[in-house]
C-alpha cells in the first residue's frame, strides 16, 4: 500500500524535457523486467491459494496445480487455464454481489463500477487506491509519450456513473497534474452543445479525441459555433493506422485499463509489463501464438491489490518483440477487435471497423460526418446491406453515391454490398460508441 501523504494525490514532478515518465522501468533491461514479473506472479499465485482466491484456486487444482510453487516463471503460465468473462459473471451470480474471485474484501476497495454490458449482464470491478495508483501511473506513461505536460489543459466527455471509464480518465488526468475538463457525452445536440461553449469559453490546449468527435463537429455546425473556436479538430492518435490492428491500449476497465500505450515510432503499444503479462493465446491449447500472428488476448495483472490470472478477454491481440528505436524496451501489442464482432460474408472475414475506413474514402458521404449502419449479415452468399446518409452539400444522385460506396467497400474489403443513401440525421447518434451493425 502507498504510504498516506502528498503522494498519494499525486506523482512527484519531472523535468519537462525527460523522455520518458518512468525511465527506470520503461529502458529496463527485458531480463531484469522478466524477473520483475515472475517475482511479482509468485506473490499473485500465493495469494490465491493462502487467502484464498476460490475462483483461481480451483482452476488451477483442476489443472493439477496444487501450489504456488508449481508456476514458476510466466514460461510456465501457460500451464494455467484461461478465465473468461462469462466465468466472472457465473461467479457473481453464484455467490452474489462480488463472486468468487476477489483479492480483498470489498470494503478494502475506494472505488467500484460495473462493465458496459454489451455482451450480457455487466460484471462489477473494485479498486483499491493502490489499483488506482497502477492504473493512474500507468496512464501517465501514456500521456508523457504523447508530449502532454502538467499544466495543460485538456478535455473527454466518457460516460459517468457506474461505468469506470469517465471517473478512471478524469482521475489519470487530474493524476497526472493536468486541468481536467469533463463535458458530458453529447447523448443529444443540447449536451453537445454545451460542451461545445464551454471550450469556447475555456479551450483545452488539447484537442478533444473520442468516439463522438464526429458529433461534436457535427452540432458545432447546426448551431453556428466554428469547431475551431472550441479547439477541436480532427487528430488521429498517436500510433493509429501503422500496420495492422490498433495499438493494444486497454485490457478493459475490469482488468487493466490503461495495459499500454504507443509510442508512434513503430506498430503496436508499449505493454506495462511490469504490472502485467500480456499473451497473445491459442485459446484451444493455451500456448502462445507465434509473434505478429492473432491470438487471444489474455492478461495477467501484477503487483495490484485485486488481480486477475490468465484473463481471457476474448479479443483479438498480436505480440511484437523486436526492439523499437524509440528506446523503451517493452514488448508491444496489436489489439484486433473483439472475436464476438468479427462477421462473414461471402467467404471473407471483417469487422465493422473496417467497412468504416472504406467509407471513409467516399466523398459525397463524410461531411460533416460519416454516419453509416449495416445488417448483421445473416446468409453467406448475399450482398451485405450498407445504409450511408447523404453528406452536407452533396449534390450527386443518390445512386451515384451508392455506387461508389459499393465500390469502395469492394475495394478495401472484396465484398459485394447493397449500398442505400439516407438523409441526412436518418440514424440515431450516440454520445458514445455508435451501433454500427444492426440485427435485421
Ligand atoms: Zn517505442
Amino acid at each position: 500500500m502507498p504510504s498516506y501523504g502528498p503522494e498519494v494525490i499525486g506523482p512527484p514532478p519531472r523535468d519537462p524535457d525527460q523522455k520518458y515518465w518512468d525511465p527506470d522501468i520503461q529502458t529496463m533491461d527485458p531480463e531484469k523486467l522478466r524477473a520483475l514479473q515472475n517475482d511479482r506472479l509468485g506473490v499473485l499465485l500465493r495469494k490465491v491459494f493462502d487467502l484464498p482466491v476460490p475462483l483461481f484456486r480451483d482452476k488451477l487444482t483442476a489443472a493439477g496445480i496444487a501450489a504456488p510453487e508449481d508456476v514458476k516463471t510466466v514460461d510456465d503460465l501457460r500451464h494455467v487455464p484461461l478465465t473468461v468473462k462469462q466465468d466472472l459473471r457465473d461467479s457473481e451470480g453464484e455467490h452474489p454481489p462480488f463472486g468468487q474471485y476477489r483479492f480483498t474484501d470489498a470494503r478494502a476497495a475506494v472505488r467500484i463500477g460495473t462493465s458496459t454490458g454489451t455482451t450480457g449482464t455487466p460484471t462489477i470491478s473494485l479498486w483499491t487506491r493502490r489499483d488506482l495508483w497502477i492504473e493512474y501511473e500507468s496512464s501517465a506513461r501514456t500521456w508523457w509519450r504523447y508530449g502532454y505536460r502538467p499544466g495543460m489543459i485538456v478535455t473527454h466527455a466518457h460516460p459517468a456513473y457506474l461505468y469506470g471509464g469517465g471517473p478512471m480518465l478524469s482521475g489519470s488526468y487530474e493524476y497526472f497534474g493536468m486541468l481536467n475538463i469533463w463535458v458530458p457525452p453529447p447523448d443529444t445536440d443540447e449536451l453537445a452543445e454545451q460542451g461545445l461553449r464551454f471550450w469556447t469559453r475555456v479551450k483545452p490546449d488539447i484537442p478533444f479525441m473520442g468516439f463522438s468527435t464526429g458529433r461534436f463537429f457535427e452540432v458545432a455546425s447546426k448551431v453556428g459555433i466554428d469547431p475551431k473556436d472550441a479547439g477541436l479538430e480532427f487528430k488521429g492518435m498517436p500510433g493509429f493506422g501503422m500496420g495492422k490492428g490498433m495499438p493494444l491500449m486497454t485490457a478493459g476497465a475490469e482488468c487493466y485499463a490503461y495495459v499500454g500505450g504507443a509510442c508512434g515510432q513503430m506498430p503496436g503499444a508499449h505493454i506495462n509489463e511490469d504490472w502485467a503479462v500480456v499473451q497473445a493465446v491459442d485459446p484451444a491449447t493455451g500456448e502462445d501464438v507465434p509473434d505478429g500472428e492473432w491470438g487471444d488476448l489474455v492478461v495477467t495483472t501484477l503487483d495490484r491489490d485485486n488481480g486477475l490470472v490468465r484473463y481471457d478477454l476474448e479479443e483479438a491481440c498480436a505480440i511484437l518483440r523486436e526492439p523499437c528505436p524509440c528506446g523503451e524496451t517493452s514488448i508491444r501489442g496489436l489489439w484486433g477487435g473483439r472475436f464476438k464482432d468479427l462477421m462473414a460474408v461471402q467467404g471473407k472475414r471483417f469487422q465493422a471497423a473496417e467497412v468504416e475506413s472504406a467509407l471513409r474514402h467516399v466523398t459525397g458521404v463524410t461531411e460533416p460526418t460519416l454516419e453509416w449502419q449495416m445488417v448483421k449479415p445473416a446468409h453467406e452468399d448475399r450482398p451485405l446491406v450498407v445504409r450511408v446518409e447523404k453528406g452536407a452539400g452533396a449534390t450527386e444522385d443518390d445512386a451515384v453515391l451508392a455506387g461508389r460506396c459499393a465500390a469502395a467497400v469492394r475495394e478495401h474489403l472484396g465484398i459485394d454490398a447493397t449500398v442505400e443513401i439516407l438523409a441526412r440525421e436518418t440514424i440515431p447518434r450516440s454520445g458514445y460508441k455508435a451501433a454500427r451493425v444492426v440485427d435485421e
